[in-house]
């Protein structure tokens, strides 16, 4: 069935299609197997086809900001291409298949997985016999820690140093999921994949989890005014839900961009009172000058301007106090409650690229101020 014609077509391109070009470059002898590097390239094709085929023209039919150009979301597009069909596979093959032998050899039968005392099916073994519902499971505790770890992402200065690189873009759009730091996605991958291992959960079902929570996030990443309805909302991440935590911060409503944490699910925003629903959308992108700059940047810059935040943040121990914070002129961590919000935000605020301000014709005086602002 499905997962027999998906491991031919692995390996038929393994084979004919991946094996050829290690061979050309005398890498085939390495530690991984072909099987992973071939298994990722398909993966990623067909992730971009979903995201360029139905998600990129949804942005064009029901957009949430009308953009003149999509200037910002070039940097994006080009990181997606990166990490999907550059850096997932060479990692998959340099690092995961390597680990999994440690752990217990290629080998390992579907008994073993369940070997961890912590693992689903070794409480409620039933479940064994029905699989969709084990992966609903699954997928409820791995995206309960997902909201968890995206919380602290937020609230330990050294991590939002990493993490507010997903949050600078002025453009969010369906190719920002993948806009990050690498030490982040590093992190983040980490702890997900001991999530995964501790569960119990196979290898393959757990590419499969990461894959659709890839799509989801793709999804409402994208610019499009689309939500579920009163009732879904409040149990799956629509786009309007994760552009609200994607908002400027409102120096009027300090607090309001603390909201919508969750992946997949917003239950848990929902449980734990970090929801918020009903608010008109706002223009995206962080106050802090220092981390607006990211938009100035290309790939490089980019990585450059967040390992720099993260350097100042990382070696201080302001860096490690719980709080939401900017970065001063030395990437020193600064907790905003010590600043002007209004004169942090005030260069950015004014959104350059939203519907309400296509009647100001020529204006990239946003761009210009917080060029100035961060020389100043
Ligand atoms: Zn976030
Ligand atoms: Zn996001």
């Amino acid at each position: 069935m499905m997962s027999e014609l998906w491991s031919h077509l692995v390996s038929w391109f393994a084979a004919h299609g991946v094996l050829p070009v290690l061979q050309f470059l005398h890498l085939e002898g390495l530690a991984g197997d072909p099987r992973d590097i071939s298994a990722s390239l398909l993966i990623a094709t067909f992730q971009l086809c979903v995201i360029g085929l139905i998600f990129r023209p949804l942005e064009s039919l029901v957009p949430a900001e009308k953009w003149e150009d999509r200037k910002l979301t070039k940097v994006d597009f080009q990181y997606t291409l990166m990490m999907l069909v550059g850096i997932f596979p060479i990692f998959s093959f340099l690092v995961l298949t390597p680990v999994a032998n440690y752990f217990g050899g290629p080998d390992t039968g579907p008994s073993d997985a369940s070997a961890s005392p912590l693992a689903i099916t070794h409480w409620v073994p039933w479940l064994k016999l029905h699989p969709w519902l084990l992966f609903g499971c699954y997928y409820l505790v791995y995206d309960f820690v997902y909201y968890w770890m995206h919380r602290l992402q937020h609230a330990l200065p050294w991590w939002w140093a990493l993490h507010s690189m997903h949050h600078s873009t002025r453009q969010m759009s369906c190719w920002t999921n993948d806009r990050g730091s690498l030490i982040d996605g590093f992190l983040q991958s980490m702890i997900l994949a001991v999530v995964g291992i501790v569960m119990g959960v196979e290898p393959e079902q757990f590419a499969w989890l990461v894959l659709v929570g890839e799509l989801v996030q793709n999804f409402s990443h994208a610019n499009v005014r689309i939500d579920f309805g009163p009732v879904l909302d409040r149990v799956f991440v629509a786009p309007k839900f994760h552009r609200l935590h994607h908002m400027l911060v409102d120096p009027t409503r300090p607090n309001l961009h603390n909201c919508n944490f969750g992946q997949v699910f917003s239950i848990w925003d929902v449980l734990f009172g970090t929801s918020l629903y009903g608010e008109p959308l706002r223009p995206t992108g962080v106050g802090d000058p220092m981390v607006d700059d990211d938009n100035n940047q290309n790939l490089i810059g980019l990585h450059w301007n967040a390992f720099k935040r993260f350097w100042g943040a990382v070696r201080r121990p302001a860096g490690w106090k719980f709080g939401e914070v900017a970065f001063g002129p030395n990437y020193e961590p600064i907790p905003v409650d010590q600043l002007d919000l209004h004169a942090l935000g005030h260069h950015v605020m004014q959104p350059a690229h939203h519907p309400q301000d296509e009647s100001a014709g020529t204006n990239p005086p946003a761009v210009v101020a917080a060029e100035t602002a961060s020389t100043a």
